[in-house]
């Protein structure tokens, strides 16, 4: 199973990419993470991304693109994996398109976890007072929500014409949001 995790900034998305990636035996690559450390380690990657992290940008395309070439041809991601932060613009859809293309292999879905704006700054803003991240301020947050809009929400689109995605509504208990996802990803493994 091949599958990519899309939503705006605090939709859950992280904890969700666990939960399901555990379920199907497959690895969560969550390039925030990844990125977060090589921030941790002082690696020139690290040196290089936390500039734009910090301001809530996008870490420049090439960068990021790299660092998932190199991740996804890992072994442990040969069977399968869930990307959860990745693509987020446009020509990283047409790059992993590449990716995947040059190994023979091809997307089964694209979970979008939806919930409202105003909701995910509250979420982001309360998450601030124990993550410790320098991007968790709330003129961060609101630029990485606009962001969002602009970069990444035309995505949705893109593989809704492909027919891979799966909107869930991302709004409840964990457990709840996860029962939701397991079930429309449910749909898609029986063919
Ligand atoms: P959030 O979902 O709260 O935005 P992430 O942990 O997914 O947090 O990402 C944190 C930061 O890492 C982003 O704001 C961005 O700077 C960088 N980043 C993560 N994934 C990508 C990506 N695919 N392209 C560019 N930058 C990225």
């Amino acid at each position: 199973m091949r599958m990519i995790f899309m939503g705006p900034p605090g939709a859950g998305k992280g904890t969700q990419a666990a939960v399901v990636a555990e379920k199907y035996g497959i690895p969560a690559i969550s390039t925030g993470d990844i990125f977060r450390a090589n921030v941790g380690e002082g690696t020139p990657l690290g040196l290089e991304a936390k500039r734009y992290m910090d301001a809530g940008e996008y870490v420049p395309d090439s960068v990021t693109n790299n660092m998932v070439r190199d991740r996804l041809a890992q072994p442990d991601a040969e069977p399968g994996f869930l990307l959860d932060g990745y693509p987020r613009t446009l020509a990283q859809v047409e790059e992993l398109d590449g990716m995947l293309a040059a190994s023979g292999a091809s997307l089964d879905a694209v979970v979008v976890l939806t919930v409202d704006s105003e909701e995910l700054v509250q979420r982001l803003l309360k998450r601030a007072e124990t993550s410790g991240r320098s991007d968790d301020t709330e003129e961060v947050i609101r630029h990485r929500q606009d962001v969002y809009t602009e970069q990444t929400a035309p995505l949705i689109d893109v593989y809704r014409d492909r027919g891979l995605l799966l909107e869930v509504d991302g709004l409840g208990e964990v457990t709840e949001v996860s029962e939701r996802i397991l079930t429309a990803l449910d749909g898609v493994s029986r063919g």
